[in-house]
């Protein structure tokens, strides 16, 4: 059970996270929904999240995407995360998992390149080329995996997310041009003040 990990972690009455349902595998698709959410936890972070197999599979990015060829990112495997998180927005409150404020920084769709049509299967092989049609994050992108773990309380899988070289490619730090939310319009900084959250289905 893909979420059990996810939901092992929170407790339903004290976070406004999506706890989600469980789903058939879809199957193959040739297209699916990828979010990138800016995450004000203890430390600042971005959580970059492909679907696959009825699920956001998921990777924390310290610093990051970028759209330069030249900056490898580093992604932290994390665990599978429901597809309605694509639409959370919110706090979550102090004393919970990921306690912090969250926006949905980029969304759209992406296609798996290689392999084509199954990212899942390039996931397992700890290779995917895809191509990401989002409102900041476009073009073609890798992740790969390394032969390191990221060290902590549980070791996790650590690997690179870097930008292809194409048009899209650019040394603009897309992070610090556009902070806002492509939902709300909010920064993480304005809807942790707020208080507020927002969750629903896609
Ligand atoms: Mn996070």
């Amino acid at each position: 059970m893909s979420l059990e990990r996810y939901r092992r972690k929170r407790n339903p009455e004290r976070t406004p996270e999506p706890f989600g349902e469980d789903r058939p595998a879809p199957g193959r698709q040739n297209r699916g929904l990828f979010v990138v959410h800016k995450h004000a936890a203890r430390a600042l972070h971005y959580d970059f999240r492909l679907e696959m197999e009825g699920v956001l599979r998921s990777w924390a990015v310290p610093k990051g995407p970028s759209m330069d060829p030249g900056k490898k990112r580093l992604a932290v495997m994390v665990e599978d995360h429901p597809i309605e998180y694509g639409d959370f927005e919110g706090t979550i409150a102090p004393g919970n998992y990921g306690a912090g404020s969250v926006i949905v920084w980029d969304r759209g769709e992406y296609r798996s390149v290689d392999p084509i049509g199954d990212a899942a299967a390039g996931v397992r092989a700890g290779k995917l080329d895809f191509e990401l049609f989002g409102q900041k994050l476009r073009g073609g992108f890798t992740l790969v995996r390394t032969r390191g773990m990221r060290s902590g309380s549980t070791a996790r899988p650590a690997w690179l997310l870097i930008k292809k070289r194409d048009r899209y490619a650019s040394e603009q730090d897309v992070l610090a041009i556009y902070p806002r939310s492509v939902l709300s319009g909010l920064t993480v900084e304005e809807i942790g003040s707020a208080g507020r959250y927002e969750k629903g289905c896609r």
